[in-house]
């Protein structure tokens, strides 16, 4: 400033100026040779100031003692109007500005410090407490029953206790997987799931096995991977796009699987579209269909076998009652036909009384017996129809023990040979033996092609209806004597061949 206004004449006013305004400071001109033009201090000073520091220095703070006014002062001097303008402050002046400095210093942190535990506080309000609330509630869930503080200082406390309980949470959820997991695996049904892009997203070990394909080889991948057959392709893909459900029976390597198909919600695979997600599962029913197809046969054929004896009897009696058939001899001829075809259907249904029974495999009174007592009452029964047909029976009976219901030993062995000779030539043979386990049946007879060897027990299966129909047979003889056999555990061999004979043996458990 003051070298501003010094115009290198107005010294002396300056100097009065700043004696008002700035007492404190000290302003003295000297001239270039080094004399004291003017000073505002008092004190008389002529010597050459040419070697004062601040002098030589010019522009530099210099801080020295200074004799002339006793007290350490802080120079500073320039050069201006061919003069030295030098200034000059004691050093304890400077003192007290620092000191007012930090005290309105100390005052501003204090006033900073005061805004600041405000702002936390609010801060505390605004953002901890919603924090605390949720660290509340996810505690809850976790099963911590109890609240949090919103102090700060506990918040880490707090979310070390909390990861401890999700902890607890995710192992007793990977456990109850676990459990769900074998469940599902061990199930005897096959279960797919498949995401609306059409993606497996499960199969279970059923499923598998069924293919003999490894988890890694389907999962996430197309259900096109999986499934081959076409119409099931179709109804997949009509459920993943239409939501349909679905329920049918599908073939696979020889057996029957009942696959229903239904729609999923769209959450399960975390999408959002208009396609749907499609929860398979797979039933093995090869044994009941197979069931239901052989139940169905036999009531169809047991329907047709007793409906042509009734036809016949019944048109015997409409002959009669309308005076068709008048004669004596007529009607006893008529008489003697209806009797015949009304023992057949005694017969049958006796036979499929039988067979129900079996199956139904209810109160079948097992006791020791000896096979070779049986063989022989049976061929005493047999005695009229063996002599009919003249044929020669050979016996080797050996004493064979077998634990069996009587009736059902009476009938194998009755059917056997009831068989060998209906359908032995006339004058042919028949050989029957006990040996060891075997029980065997060798017959001379018309024999069975081997188109139809394999067919014979079935059920109301006949290679030649007519001649059967006309030995009184029903067709249901082997079907019955197999059933016998496989409840025991039996097994039967069938050796035949056409117009030489036929040979039965039946393998007893040891
Ligand atoms: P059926 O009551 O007709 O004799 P079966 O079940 O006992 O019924 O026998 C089925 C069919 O097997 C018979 O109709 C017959 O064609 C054939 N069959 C059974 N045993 C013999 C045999 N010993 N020789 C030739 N064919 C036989």
């Amino acid at each position: 400033m003051v070298v501003e206004i010094f115009d290198g004449t107005n010294a002396e006013e300056i100097i009065e100026i700043y004696k008002k305004t700035h007492p404190n400071i000290r302003l003295t001109f000297v001239s270039l040779s080094g004399i004291v033009l003017n000073d505002s201090s008092d004190f008389d000073d002529f010597e050459s100031h040419l070697d004062r520091p601040e002098l030589k220095n010019l522009g530099s703070v210099n801080i020295r003692y200074s004799e002339s006014l006793d007290t350490h002062m802080m120079y500073l001097a320039t050069k201006s109007q061919d003069n030295y303008i030098r200034i000059a402050i004691p050093v304890s002046t400077l003192n007290e500005v620092v000191n007012s400095f930090l005290l309105s210093a100390f005052i501003t942190l204090l006033f900073v410090l005061f805004i600041s535990s405000i702002l936390i506080n609010i801060v505390n309000k605004n953002a901890l407490t919603p924090l605390n609330r949720e660290l509340n509630k996810i505690a809850y869930l976790s099963g911590h029953v109890g609240s949090y503080s919103d102090n700060i200082d506990q918040i880490s406390h707090q979310v070390s206790e909390i990861k401890l309980l999700i902890d607890r949470k995710i192992d007793a959820i990977n456990d109850e997987k676990q459990k769900i997991n074998f469940l599902i695996n061990n199930l005897n049904i096959g279960i797919i799931v498949i995401n609306n892009q059409g993606d497996i997203i499960l199969a279970n070990d059923f499923v598998l096995s069924i293919n003999d394909y490894k988890k890694q080889d389907i999962l996430n991948k197309n259900y096109n991977y999986l499934i081959r057959n076409v119409n099931f392709k179709d109804k997949i893909n009509d459920t993943i796009k239409k939501g349909l459900n679905f329920n049918f029976d599908y073939e696979y390597q020889n057996k029957i699987y009942l696959v229903t198909i239904k729609t999923i919600d769209s959450k399960w695979t975390n999408e959002l579209s208009n396609k749907y997600g499609a929860f398979i599962t797979m039933t093995n029913m090869t044994e009941e269909r197979n069931l239901e197809k052989v139940k169905r046969e036999f009531f169809a054929n047991a329907s047709h076998e007793l409906k042509s004896p009734l036809t016949t009897i019944i048109g015997y009696q409409q002959m009669i009652q309308e005076d068709i058939i008048t004669s004596k001899e007529e009607i006893l001829d008529a008489s003697k036909r209806t009797s015949k075809e009304a023992n057949r259907m005694h017969q049958i249904i006796l036979e499929m009384l039988e067979l129900a029974r079996l199956e139904s495999k209810e109160d079948i009174k097992v006791e020791e017996l000896e096979m070779h007592d049986i063989v022989l009452e049976v061929l005493d029964q047999l005695e009229h129809e063996i002599n009919a047909k003249k044929v020669k029976v050979i016996t080797n009976l050996n004493k064979l023990k077998l634990f069996m219901n009587q009736n059902h030993a009476r009938y194998l062995v009755k059917n056997l040979i009831e068989n060998a000779i209906k359908y032995n030539k006339d004058s042919g043979e028949i050989n029957i033996s006990l040996v060891s386990n075997k029980f065997i049946v060798e017959d001379t007879g018309i024999g069975i092609s081997e188109e139809d060897q394999p067919r014979v027990f079935e059920r109301f299966y006949r290679v030649d209806k007519a001649r059967s129909k006309e030995q009184g047979g029903t067709g249901l003889g082997l079907a019955i004597v197999k059933h016998i056999a496989n409840l025991y555990k039996a097994t039967i061999q069938l050796e035949s061949k056409v117009d030489k004979g036929t040979k039965i043996t039946i393998l007893f458990k040891k």
